[in-house]
């Protein structure tokens, strides 16, 4: 069972066996999905949130509440909690740092999955008050797709500097937990790969290259341009 509570739906939902097969190999049954906002400094083009631009009104709807946030958290005991995100990215979530305090201070798992981009140092910072635990039940997930002169072709409008700093404090952590860097493979990145999986490793970082289950097959392998256009 996976289930998920959203700032634009009120209950639980099942999730599919075959949409967790396909499109999260890392995802873990029996969690609760979190999406904390709807907010995001990027526009991915794979993304719900672009795809569904016309949408908007309906999903975009902030951020959750931190109470029901924190009350869900303590209330309840899925086996990870997963801050994700559908439409959102949970670091622009105003509370993102005391929500991760909460499930470290209730011995909860957990994993994030983030950009990585447009925070200040200042801000990583506020993480060092965290005591996490580097174990594998504990994922920090950091979905870079190239580098300094390619990330941005899908993750558009990242901010490579931002993301740096970011690498730089959490490889920095006294309590750093478990850091991943979430590859997805395109035809633009795919000559940096090694050289990606290099940087990371010399930050302890586990490199993982992934396919992508939101870009049509087409876009996959062909002329790069197609994401700077
Ligand atoms: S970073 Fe995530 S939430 Fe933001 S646009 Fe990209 S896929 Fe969507």
């Amino acid at each position: 069972m996976h289930g998920g509570l959203f700032p634009y739906a009120s209950s639980f939902y099942m999730d599919s066996k075959r949409r967790i097969n396909t499109t999260m190999r890392s995802m873990i049954l029996d969690s609760l999905e979190i999406e904390l906002t709807t907010k995001c400094t990027l526009a991915c083009p794979g993304c719900s949130r672009v795809n569904t631009k016309h949408l908007k009104e309906e999903w975009d709807k902030g951020h959750l509440p931190l109470d029901l946030v924190l009350d869900t958290i303590r209330n309840t005991n899925f086996k990870s909690y997963l801050l994700i995100g559908c439409y959102g990215d949970s670091i622009y979530y105003p509370h993102f740092w005391e929500v991760m305090k909460v499930l470290v201070e209730e011995g909860k798992d957990w994993m994030v999955h983030t950009n990585g981009s447009s925070r200040s140092r200042d801000w990583w910072l506020q993480s060092y008050d965290i005591k996490f635990k580097n174990h594998r039940s504990n994922k920090f997930y950091f979905a870079i797709d190239g580098l300094e002169d390619t990330n941005h072709n899908y993750r558009i409008n990242s901010k490579w500097k931002t993301i740096e700093t970011a690498l730089d404090v959490m490889t920095n952590h006294p309590n750093r937990p478990k850091l991943y860097w979430r590859w997805l493979d395109f035809a633009y990145n795919r000559h940096q790969q090694d050289e990606a999986r290099k940087f990371a490793e010399s930050m302890d970082i586990e490199f993982e290259i992934y396919e992508s289950f939101r870009i049509k097959d087409q876009y996959k392998h062909d002329n790069p341009e197609i994401f700077t256009a």
